[in-house]
């Protein structure tokens, strides 16, 4: 097929398809309301109405979207008489997908779509990867004054530039940057969708070039896209014989509804109820999670809520978090990294990252280098965004990461400004973290869990966690464990539910079950049991009852309830005092005050508040560079009307939020 029938058949296309679109109408939209420059074509529209054209595609990708733009401007010109615009094609919904793993250099030149989710942007002049790139240079000859056009290749090094003037045959030019043509760039990096990950450090990924309105469209790390377009190979150096290959983007969709991706027929909706309906229900659910790692009920109990927690709220009065976060925290070699990790690979998205980072992945989002490039990279928070991360290690994370991680807990996103970069990354995962007490292990005749959670964080980490379990290496149960791994060797570990089944069960329940609407007697109930547990301050309390509602909504979603019981309740009781009680190691509730402190948060009174503010004044004035002493912080203060007594209260209270750090026996620096 020549060039001239390919237009002409794209013209009679536009014009005439109008099955379930109408590209004539799209295009006057376009124009009028959109104010967009790019017609997004269904492939398979095409597929239906001119196989012979959409096959084109497939084999001379370049030639048939020139020729697509060019019907696009005689369809302007003709029906809708307009010649000062300029709209190009972009095909989307192609037939076959490919992941970033899946491209090879024997594709180089075709036409492909390819899914994945964003993982970073190169580094522009402008903000957020955007620059210019000369697509058409106009050399002015220093001599005669002719002028040359040379096209430029987007994927070599350096530009290319006139050898002689052919009119004068003189050898030296002058740039015009005026007169070239100059279009907006911007390099994305894709790497393959979550499902086929175990660590997002591993993942294979293809760098994309967008153009024009590509680039400038709105795509963020995070993002899950399908990009169709071509493979161009690039030569790594100069005459090199070995080819690297990128994407040219021509169209560029972002998936947001990943979960609604999975489809479950009516009788698996059939099914799915009857199960929940069933006694020993989330039993089952229970022994389906991780079923090599014995006991730990309570452990994946949890879990198993969390993956069921709602999505966060944005309402008038501000962001209300819906999504629980769990850390387990404890002995190494109990087996709460396998329980995590198993939750992220039944979660409908999930991933996995350890806070050593050693695949040079962060946990958050980072400046970092790909294919020699500068980028943005996003970390696993951001990849999973609306998704499950099992963040194991959590105790060796890196400092950098310590602040962003603290929003993306709380409000779902955290900002960005490093590098070329001012951007605001979502981050909406529910977190299941795991962590070892500083020693591996805990000692518990030196320090309670409690104690020992309190070296290891700060405050306002370990309070955005709605459950800490206290993991123990059990010697009692060792008889059990040990008959578990002999059931194992031979095979008769049968977990009730497989993997597929706990997913598609999951994606069930949220879609299902949107609200969770909470009865006032519950509320009541959860009322009467922080007064028990006795004098926590209100915002305490209030703290750890939004936790709670939390989890017995998430509860109730894994029942398909969407109204919450008292059985919910009791639950979430339940498993809160085994907390308390391991925090603490005691069974005392008078002592389980301590924990819900710390869980709920340091709050200070007004009195205190200007307390602390005077405190934070001395430190800072006293610190230096070995940190502010002790005695000397007392003896200020005592000036400013504060006893030695309550320094000491308010200075462990201050370390214990985060706004102070303790550098060595009796010295202490702001949080610089
Ligand atoms: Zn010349």
């Amino acid at each position: 097929m020549d060039y001239e029938e390919m237009v002409g058949r794209f013209v009679e296309f536009f014009r005439e398809y109008n099955d379930d679109r109408n590209y004539i109408e799209e295009l006057k939209d376009l124009l009028v309301i959109r104010g967009g420059r790019l017609l997004l074509v269904d492939f398979h529209n095409l597929l239906s109405y001119d196989f012979e054209l959409a096959d084109e595609l497939r084999s001379d990708p370049d030639t048939v979207i020139r020729a697509a733009n060019e019907a696009i401007s005689i369809v302007l010109r003709e029906d809708l008489r307009r010649e000062d615009v300029d709209v190009k094609v972009a095909f989307v919904n192609y037939t076959k997908t490919f992941t970033p793993r899946q491209l090879n250099s024997s594709m180089i030149g075709s036409f492909v779509q390819v899914r994945g989710v964003v993982a970073a942007v190169a580094e522009g002049e402008r903000t957020n990867g955007l620059k210019g790139f000369v697509k058409r240079s106009v050399f002015v000859c220093k001599n005669c004054g002719e002028e040359i056009v040379i096209q430029q290749d987007p994927y070599s090094n350096g530009s290319n530039k006139p050898e002689k003037c052919p009119v004068c045959g003189g050898n030296k030019f002058e740039l015009s940057l005026e007169k070239s043509e100059v279009v907006d760039m911007r390099e994305i990096f894709v790497q393959d969708p979550l499902e086929v990950l175990s660590n997002v450090g591993n993942a294979s990924y293809v760098r994309v070039v967008l153009f024009d309105e590509l680039a400038r469209a709105n795509i963020n790390p995070g993002d899950e896209v399908l990009i169709t377009g071509i493979i161009r190979g690039i030569s790594k150096k100069k005459n090199s014989k070995v080819l690297d290959w990128v994407l040219e983007a021509n169209g560029v969709v972002k998936l947001t509804k990943d979960i609604e991706d999975i489809e479950i027929s009516g009788d698996e909706a059939q099914l799915f109820e009857e199960f929940a309906r069933a006694k020993d229900f989330e039993q089952r659910f229970i022994d389906s999670i991780a079923p090599s790692i014995v006991g730990m009920d309570i452990e994946k109990k949890v879990i198993a809520w969390a993956l069921f927690s709602g999505d966060d709220l944005d309402t008038p009065a501000g962001h209300v978090r819906k999504r629980v976060h769990v850390l387990l925290f404890g002995d190494a070699g109990t087996g709460k990294s396998e329980i995590i990790k198993f939750a992220a690979e039944i979660a409908p998205k999930g991933v996995w990252v350890s806070g050593t980072h050693s695949s040079g992945v962060g946990l958050t989002a980072a400046i970092d280098s790909m294919d020699g490039k500068r980028v943005l990279r996003a970390g696993a928070l951001v990849i999973g965004d609306r998704g499950v991360v099992a963040l194991d290690e959590l105790d060796k994370m890196k400092d950098e990461d310590h602040d962003k991680l603290l929003d993306a807990l709380e409000h779902g996103r955290f900002p960005f400004n490093k590098g070329g970069f001012h951007t605001v990354l979502m981050a909406r995962a529910v977190v299941l973290a795991a962590a070892n007490p500083p020693g591996g292990r805990f000692d518990l005749n030196i320090k309670t869990p409690l104690e020992e959670l309190m070296r290891t964080f700060d405050q306002p980490l370990y309070s955005r966690f709605d459950v800490i379990m206290p993991v123990f290496k059990n010697k009692s149960n060792l008889e059990e464990i040990a008959r578990a791994i002999l059931d194992k060797h031979e095979g008769k570990i049968r977990p009730p539910f497989g993997k597929d089944f706990l997913t598609r069960y999951i994606v069930y329940a949220k879609r299902k079950i949107r609200r969770v609407e909470i009865p006032d007697e519950l509320k009541r109930l959860l009322l009467d049991y922080m007064v028990k547990l006795g004098s926590v301050s209100d915002l305490t309390a209030t703290r750890l009852m939004e936790g709670m509602i939390r989890l017995i909504e998430a509860r109730a979603r894994m029942h398909l309830r969407s109204r919450a019981t008292i059985q919910d309740f009791l639950e979430v009781r339940r498993v809160y005092n085994e907390m308390l009680k391991r925090l603490v190691l005691s069974e005392d509730e008078e002592r389980w005050k301590d924990a819900l402190n710390a869980l709920g948060g340091v709050i200070w009174t007004n009195e205190e508040k200007e307390k602390v503010e005077i405190l934070l004044q001395i430190i800072r004035f006293f610190e230096g560079d070995n940190g502010a002493y002790l005695e000397d912080i007392v003896e200020e203060a005592k000036l400013q009307g504060i006893e030695r007594d309550e320094v000491l209260k308010l200075l462990e209270e201050m370390v214990r939020s985060g706004l102070v750090k303790q550098v060595g026996p009796k010295r202490f620096v702001t949080k610089r």
